[in-house]
């Protein structure tokens, strides 16, 4: 599966086709596309037309079906893709002179945090490196002009770490030569805090790693990701702080969803500060999204301005920011993928508090 086309380095494709130069040429084609090829061309301008047709045979060439676009008004734009025999979540997120890619990387989830609805279905199943670059390639395709999609974050459905040789045969993908030639700095990969994967991701690649926290205590945090009993916070972190030994200059980030009543205490700051001592990693915190069948609300607008002027209080060369919720009018937010309408359930930040 993670072999297919979209999913192929250059140098696998330099072999399927005799040679660098035209593995270059279907490339630089194929990333220059106005939109994703529904099928292969039957020839293409410098490839020799015996080995481009051997190829397409071989191809397997099976680009994503649109079965759903939903447009926020605040630009965000939530498709649910057809993969086969599954349904995924891409989000684009435009932002000034650029957009952002949220792709998913399973369909469905392995791990089962309480907060998160993509949970709620459950675990489908892997998705190939191919699949992972096809979102990428339907929704940079649609970008504006003006906000060309140059950011991917692996933070839609699934957990990436869970599935990480493809993960990472994606990530070689979207960064090569000639196209689409992402910078690795551009690319983030979140983890619900796999421990094993979260080591060998930051040996083997050098895209962002984010770790999502979302507790101070391992009893609170265990409560929400059953998967903490077996990674304690201490350990996680540990991960963090041994490569800022081996690589002072790699930043990374730490998302803490904040949840009302759970862990958005001045306590719950402190704590943070003093387990982040020595790491260098960014501090996003993120309101709860809510989603139907869940109790979890966000914190009032002045919690959340608290808990962040708290961690900046105690930590002033921090980089703390609240990352306000984009497309959750369309249930694209973070934590909101799960091929569902929008939530019913209102909540304590007003849409006018959505920048
Ligand atoms: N499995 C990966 C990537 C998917 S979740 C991970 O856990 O990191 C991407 C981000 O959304 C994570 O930081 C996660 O903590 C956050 N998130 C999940 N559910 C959320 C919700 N309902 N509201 C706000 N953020 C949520």
């Amino acid at each position: 599966m993670g072999a297919r086309l979209p999913g192929l380095t250059v140098d696998e494709l330099a072999i399927e086709l005799g040679s660098a130069t035209r593995a270059r040429r279907v490339l630089r084609w194929l990333h220059a596309q106005p939109a994703v090829p529904a099928t292969l061309p039957a020839a293409l301008a410098g490839v020799a037309s015996r080995i481009w047709t051997e190829f397409v045979a071989r191809a397997e060439w099976a680009p994503p079906t649109v079965r759903e676009r939903r447009r926020d008004a605040d630009g965000t734009v939530k498709y649910a893709l057809q993969l086969g025999d599954v349904v995924v979540e891409t989000v684009r997120i435009p932002a000034r002179g650029r957009s952002t890619v949220c792709v998913s990387s399973q369909a469905g989830c392995t791990r089962r945090c309480v907060f998160c609805a993509t949970q709620t279905l459950g675990f489908g199943r892997n998705l190939g490196a191919a699949e992972m670059v096809a979102q990428f390639m339907v929704a940079r395709a649609e970008a504006a002009v003006d906000a060309p999609a140059r950011n991917v974050v692996f933070m839609g459905m699934g957990e990436p770490m869970d599935n990480l040789d493809e993960v990472l045969r994606a990530i070689r993908v979207l960064t090569q030569g000639p196209a689409p030639q992402l910078r690795a700095q551009s690319i983030t990969v979140s983890t619900a805090g796999v421990l094993p994967g979260m080591r060998r991701f930051l040996r083997e690649s050098s895209a962002s790693l984010a770790l999502s926290l979302n507790a101070t205590t391992d009893e609170v945090r265990a409560r929400l990701m059953p998967h903490g009993r077996t990674w304690p916070i201490a350990r996680v972190l540990g991960v963090l702080r041994e490569e800022a030994g081996r690589d002072p200059r790699r930043l990374h980030f730490v998302e803490y969803v904040l949840f009302a009543g759970v862990n958005d205490t001045d306590r719950d700051a402190d704590r943070l500060v003093e387990l982040l001592a020595g790491i260098p990693a960014r501090v996003n915190l993120i309101p709860h999204n809510p989603f139907a069948g869940s109790d979890l609300r966000a914190p009032a607008l002045d919690r959340v301005l608290a808990f962040q002027a708290r961690v900046l209080a105690r930590d002033p060369d921090r980089l703390c920011l609240v990352r306000w919720p984009r497309g959750r009018a369309i249930a694209a937010a973070c934590g909101q993928l799960a091929l569902a309408r929008p939530p019913e359930a209102s909540s304590h930040l007003s849409p006018s508090a959505v920048s």
